[in-house]
């Protein structure tokens, strides 16, 4: 090209990029104040502070354009009203668990986490290569928002019981805090499971209303004091296998960003999505020492017996939420081939691996 063809098309470039920011609505020009509300206690550890960091990391790459403030769960709404809140436009975005909302839609279990489902990674695979983040779209331009992965726990802890579980009869009538589809499972074998927010646990466990509860992990578990109101700790937490955090943000406020407010936005979200992760990883194990060397837990693991049965509960469980509407049908059909896709290559990667690691 000549010199003159390439100053004219970059002339043209430049003329074009300038009539696209002229053509901006006004209102996405300037500061913009973003209220988010959240499901968590103020700060706590993981859950909370990832909302914060977000904020932190929007409010450097925008150079304090986008100025996310922050409500702790009960500030402006309640924890489980974020979703309503974001969707009728009283706050511009929120940050949780989407199996919060399962009322609306039994669909938005499979965002978070189901039992017997995905690990952080496998998750990670099916929101962004195997089509989850655009059924999860369209599932939430019905009530005006727009959301994404901003955080992973990685593998939960099964729970913490005032009793010990040593078969299938010591579920029954056990009232146990399980949020999602894994609360459905413990009905199923016969428990009265509860969905509670995270601040009501401890105070529930220590008055009796409640004898087990799951939460998170060592690290938030112990953040809660629960080891001081339960004794045994179970593991495996088959009912989160890598619990899914997200941020929605109200669509029309979406909709009001500029594409590069947009983009930051997508980044700072999948940074903290992989941040939390590496953290949970990191921080569960020096909780778990502290847990049993200082706090004297007894940790114990759900037996094979107990395990086959959840399992094979946890399966109808999923089964039947698919029957229950084609949308929710349509998004557990791409969910399970995309688990089934990262079991199949898992078993000869990370499976085989860490097997083969814990033999030598
Ligand atoms: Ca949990």
């Amino acid at each position: 090209m000549s010199k003159l063809g390439r100053r004219k098309l970059l002339g043209g470039l430049l003329t074009g990029t300038a009539a696209a920011t002229v053509a901006a609505p006004a209102y996405a020009k300037g500061k913009r104040r973003l209220k988010m509300v959240t499901t968590w206690p103020k700060n706590f550890p993981g859950l909370g502070t990832a909302p914060e960091n977000i904020a932190k990391r929007v409010r450097e790459m925008t150079d304090g354009e986008i100025d996310i403030k922050i409500y702790a769960a009960g500030e402006l709404v309640g924890a489980f009203d974020s979703f309503d809140a974001v969707s009728t436009g009283t706050a511009d975005m929120y940050n949780g668990a989407e199996y919060y909302w399962q009322g609306k839609s039994t669909a938005f279990n499979f965002f978070t986490a189901v039992p017997f489902g995905m690990t952080a990674q496998e998750l990670n695979a099916w929101i962004n290569f195997g089509g989850g983040q655009q059924l999860w779209e369209q599932l939430s331009a019905k009530f005006n928002v727009i959301a994404f992965q901003s955080a992973n726990t990685g593998v939960q802890m099964g729970g913490w019981f005032n009793k010990e579980i040593n078969s299938l009869d010591d579920f029954k009538g056990l009232k146990i805090r399980m949020p999602g589809l894994g609360g459905e499972v413990m009905r199923r074998l016969g428990a009265a499971a509860v969905s509670l927010p995270g601040g009501e646990i401890f105070p529930s466990m220590k008055s009796g209303a409640i004898d087990a509860s799951e939460w998170v992990g060592p690290w938030n578990d112990m953040a809660f004091g629960f080891h001081q109101v339960a004794k045994f700790y179970y593991c495996p937490g088959f009912h989160e296998p890598g619990a899914g955090l997200s941020t929605g943000i109200n669509l029309d406020v979406w909709n009001s960003l500029t594409k590069p407010q947009q983009a930051i936005l997508r980044s700072a979200f999948a940074a903290e999505n992989n941040f939390t992760m590496s953290e949970y990883n990191y921080k569960n194990a020096a909780a778990l020492d502290t847990l049993t060397k200082k706090h004297k837990v007894q940790v114990r693991s759900f037996s094979p017996e107990i395990m086959k049965a959840v399992k094979i509960t946890s399966t109808k469980v999923l089964e039947d939420a698919a029957a229950k509407d084609a949308f929710t049908a349509k998004v557990y059909k791409s969910f399970k081939a995309s688990l089934d896709n990262s079991m199949r290559w898992g078993e000869l990667s990370e499976e085989a691996y860490m097997k083969s690691r814990r033999s030598v």
